[in-house]
């Protein structure tokens, strides 16, 4: 059976925009869900002729912080359980934010592999800042995209292949 590669972080922070960009149009609908993986919308990348099945997690509209906070937390840790490979997305415009570190602290603990992806990087200039910013997330080598206009994301798929 095909790789699973997840993709979790706080709201807003381009995970759907990152999964649109790595599946397309090759969504698959996930019939008869039980309520745990209602949240997730699985879809099949390739690169370089590897096969392998994306997960975007965190469309629901939830009403408070708290039941937020929950739903990133628990989507991580099912992420971590189902995925051969973790893209932990952050956003390069906005910095660290506390969720941020909760969920970084929850990877962190895990055995598999975990892209640090900083997405909303749209120039090269800011590439070095955010690099040395978000390093401190102790998760490594940040990999510095833009979801939206597709910078580095060819690198990051590069990577992401590397740990099949
Ligand atoms: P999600 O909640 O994590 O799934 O985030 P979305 O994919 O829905 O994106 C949230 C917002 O960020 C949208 O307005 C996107 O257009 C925007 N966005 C996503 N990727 C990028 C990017 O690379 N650069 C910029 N500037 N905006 C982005
Ligand atoms: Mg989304």
């Amino acid at each position: 059976s095909k790789p699973v590669v997840a993709i979790v972080g706080r709201p807003n922070v381009g995970k759907s925009t990152l999964f649109n960009r790595i599946v397309g149009n090759r969504i698959s609908i996930v019939e008869d869900e039980p309520s745990i993986t209602r949240d997730r919308l699985y879809g099949e990348g390739e690169w370089l002729d590897n096969h392998f099945l994306v997960v975007d997690t965190g469309g629901l509209d939830l009403d408070s912080e708290a039941e937020l906070k929950d739903e990133v937390r628990q989507q991580a840790e099912l992420a971590i359980e189902e995925a051969e490979v973790v893209l932990f997305v952050v956003d390069g415009r906005t910095g660290i934010k506390p969720m941020d570190r909760e969920v970084a602290n929850l990877l962190r603990r895990s055995n598999k592999p975990i892209i640090l992806t900083v997405n909303k990087v749209d120039s090269k200039e800011l590439e070095e800042k955010v690099k040395y910013d978000f390093y401190e997330l102790g998760l490594g080598e940040p990999v510095a995209i833009s979801a939206k206009h597709a910078l580095n994301t060819g690198d990051l798929l590069d990577e992401v292949i590397s740990h099949f």
